[in-house]
């Protein structure tokens, strides 16, 4: 048996997931994602590393994607549109359903800010998604007569999976971001009791302790608390999926328990379509989510109503949940806008800002004035509160019957 792992991103750094292994002579791609920080061609994998030739079909039997997160699938439509490759690329269900919201996102907001050329168009994010065979869980799928490959439920976001593959004797599992404890609206990952010749696993905040995060979310609950409390308008900058939805039912929870009526709001569009798609996907949720799904469907918030642009400058408290994240751009800056100069009001960062941002501006000291663009200066004097674990490198660990290892982008590994 041999087996050759080529790391293309995600070793030690932030982003970009790709790691490509070749077992008993079968080449499988994990993961084909996009480095969020940078804005030129290294967001994406070395693809050249891959095949001199650019035969990428030849080259690769199949791509497999666990979820639905930009690190992990942002450059697939790039891959399959631009670079050409046509073979067959699994994922789940429900990541298939939520990836091509997550590319046209990124695609609108990257296009909207300046300079930036457009690296895949909406066509390319529809034909690539064409190509893509939808698994169930536990659905042994054979690629083809030797390779077999078959997904486990990952928690992490709804959909996320990790892969079993089998080439004639030679078996192995790549994870991709997993969770281990359930969530308010995912369960715990899931696995077979299996014998592995090689694992491949994401061990980012691996160490981290639970607690903390109840921790961080009481202090995130109290500081919105004391925001609408003393009048004043608090935005959540956040993607449509993912974080926002655990956010949410976090918020909804503590809105009926203190009775608040204090409106609650997320921005039209993307998001209402993303929470449209987790009611359908149930099934794919924690337990108590589904043994509660007859009397109360966790995502029909009862204190969550649709924003309007208008409503910008009404008076009195409320949230917004506003996309994107970062304050990258679009609407969540546009409101920042508004309300950052007034103390009454909070902006709160629910995850990882990168460089360049505005967000990463907020969190990185407390600056009064920020840029955001060329010609316009904000004065900062709302409150800022900074929700996430602070930012880890990505870490991912081979594991053999010979040996454990740290792997980095770029390096080759034999056995
Ligand atoms: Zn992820």
């Amino acid at each position: 048996m041999t087996i050759e792992v080529l790391v293309l991103g995600a070793g030690q750094e932030v982003g970009k997931s790709c790691v490509i292994v070749k077992i008993n002579g079968k080449r499988i791609m994990f993961d084909c994602g996009m480095h969020m920080r940078h804005t030129d061609h290294s967001r994406y994998p070395d693809f050249k590393k891959i095949s001199d030739s650019g035969n990428f079909n030849d080259a690769l039997d199949c791509i497999i994607i666990t979820h639905f997160h930009l690190d992990h699938v942002g450059a697939l439509a790039y891959f399959t549109e631009v670079c050409g490759y046509s073979g067959p690329v699994y994922m789940t269900y429900p990541t298939k359903a939520l990836s091509p919201l997550m590319l046209e996102d990124y695609r609108k907001v990257m296009v909207d800010r300046r300079g930036e050329e457009e690296q895949f168009t909406s066509d390319h994010i529809a034909e690539c998604m064409k190509k893509v065979i939808a698994v169930d869980l536990k659905q042994t799928v054979q690629v083809d007569e030797d390779l077999q490959i078959r997904a486990y439920y990952a928690g992490h976001v709804i959909g996320a999976a990790m892969f079993y593959v089998k080439v004639g004797d030679a078996e192995m599992v790549y994870t991709g971001d997993y969770n281990m404890t359930p969530d308010r609206h995912l369960g715990a990952a899931q696995i077979d009791r299996l014998r592995l010749d090689l694992l491949i696993t994401e061990s980012t905040y691996a160490t981290t302790i639970r607690d903390s995060k109840y921790a961080r979310e009481r202090e995130f609950l109290k500081a919105v608390h004391k925001c609408v409390s003393g009048g004043g308008k608090v935005l959540i900058p956040t993607f449509a999926l993912g974080r926002a939805q655990e956010l949410r039912i976090l918020l909804d929870d503590y809105w009926e328990r203190m009775n608040l009526k204090v409106p609650i709001y997320f921005s039209s569009g993307l998001t209402i379509q993303a929470n449209t798609y987790h009611k359908m996907l149930i099934g794919w949720t924690s337990q108590k989510i589904k043994d509660t799904y007859s009397t109360h469907n966790a995502f029909d918030f009862k204190n969550v109503h649709k924003f309007e642009r208008s409503m910008l400058d009404a008076p009195g408290p409320c949230v917004l949940f506003a996309t994107p994240g970062m304050l990258i751009g679009g609407f969540s800056l546009e409101v920042f806008k508004h309300w950052a100069p007034s103390e009454k009001n909070l902006v709160a960062l629910p995850g990882y800002c990168m460089a360049g941002t505005v967000g990463h501006r907020l969190t990185s000291g407390k600056p009064t004035k920020v840029d955001t663009d060329p010609d316009t200066q904000i004065d900062v004097r709302c409150q800022v509160h900074f929700i996430s674990y602070p930012f880890i490198y990505k870490e991912i660990y081979l594991l053999c019957k010979q040996f454990i290892k740290k792997i980095s982008t770029s390096s080759s590994i034999y056995e």
